[in-house]
């Protein structure tokens, strides 16, 4: 089942204690695609700028990526983006932004970006995520990420953007921020309860503002990524969490969330695909496990680099020890009185 995919194609400059790339090839769009496209074909709609290298195409194109509503602006620059991480690689410093082509950006999809049955949101502007989505009304699976520039400054069209989707993929602290809830749970529970008719803006986000649950679709899936601590994953019923995979090198870790996403996503469209009706819980159990393993692949290299070389057979692997280290057995020992 194939899946579009709208948001940034970029040029990142990134540099962290083991090293640095002046002008790589990035974009959570392109991050995204590279994931998805080991299980599915993936459509990436955005603009490049004439500095964008057909080179750069080419990686896509190579990994089998439609590419054909990737939009060259004449006269126009490449979304460019600059960061620098400490130590502490959860949290980093953008020091640059140029929104280059971004900026007056109109998405047309052609009509095989807008056949697919998979559509993920990356993260943009949330006017235009939702154009985007409006122009894939029958989408079977819908996903959405977003950042704090968008919770601060357009709240109101974000909230409507979410409520138009199947899933949304947050940090955990954006969803801390877009809620007002301190509490990672609450906070998930509240999004599931927002629907069609989202709450209105303001300071107060209390669940009180919300439209009453299960009135109309809204998000049935939220999924809180940890950085280097793993991902929850959070639905009306259940709750679920994996740590990262534990690596001893971890170089860059530009675009682990959006290879998450880009895995998550990709692993479910494939399974729909093969008749899997709907969003069952170990469906979304193992797409957690194909994010988590992506994700791990990116951070060992800068940028896109370790993603563009890897095999299904890394990834089986990295999912089989996954399994194991996160699996335990033996009766629960009662307490002494
Ligand atoms: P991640 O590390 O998963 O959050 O994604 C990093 C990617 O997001 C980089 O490759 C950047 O080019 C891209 N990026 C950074 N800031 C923005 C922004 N404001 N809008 C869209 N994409 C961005």
């Amino acid at each position: 089942m194939s899946i579009t995919v709208v948001g940034s194609i970029a040029y990142d400059a990134v540099k962290t204690p083991f090293g640095e790339r002046e002008r790589m090839l990035g974009g959570a769009a392109v991050h995204f695609a590279l994931a998805a496209s080991l299980f599915e074909q993936v459509h990436v709609v955005g603009p490049v700028g004439d500095d964008f290298g057909e080179g750069e195409l080419d990686l896509l194109r190579g990994r089998g990526v439609d590419v054909s509503d990737v939009e060259r602006v004449a006269g126009g620059k490449t979304f460019f983006w600059r960061g620098e991480y400490g130590w502490d690689l959860n949290s980093r410093e953008t020091l640059d932004t140029q929104l280059g082509v971004f900026e007056g950006f109109q998405p047309k999809l052609s009509a095989g970006s807008r056949a697919s049955d998979v559509l993920f949101l990356a993260n943009i502007q949330p006017d235009l995520q939702r154009e985007v989505r409006a122009q894939l009304p029958g989408a079977r699976f819908t996903a959405l990420d977003s950042m704090n520039l968008w919770i601060e400054d357009a709240r109101d069209s974000l909230v409507q953007a979410i409520c138009s989707v199947d899933c949304v993929i947050l940090n955990d602290a954006e969803l801390r921020q877009l809620t007002g809830k301190p509490n990672l749970v609450s906070a998930a529970r509240e999004v599931l309860s927002w629907t069609s008719s989202p709450p209105s803006s303001g300071e107060n986000h209390s669940s009180e503002d919300a439209p009453t649950p299960g009135s109309a679709r809204g998000p049935s899936v939220i999924v809180a990524k940890q950085g280097e601590y793993g991902a929850a994953l959070i639905t009306r019923e259940r709750f679920f969490s994996l740590p990262a995979f534990p690596l001893e090198s971890v170089v860059d870790p530009t675009g682990a969330g959006d290879t998450f996403a880009g895995g998550f996503v990709g692993y479910i469209a494939a399974h729909l695909g093969e008749g899997d009706r709907e969003l069952s819980d170990e469906l979304l159990r193992a797409a957690m496990a194909h994010g988590t393993a992506l994700a791990s692949f990116n951070v060992e290299e800068f940028g896109t680099e370790r993603v563009l070389r890897l095999t299904g057979e890394e990834i089986a692997a990295r999912v089989r020890e996954l399994r194991t280290i996160t699996s335990f057995s033996g009766a629960t020992l009662l307490p002494r009185n």
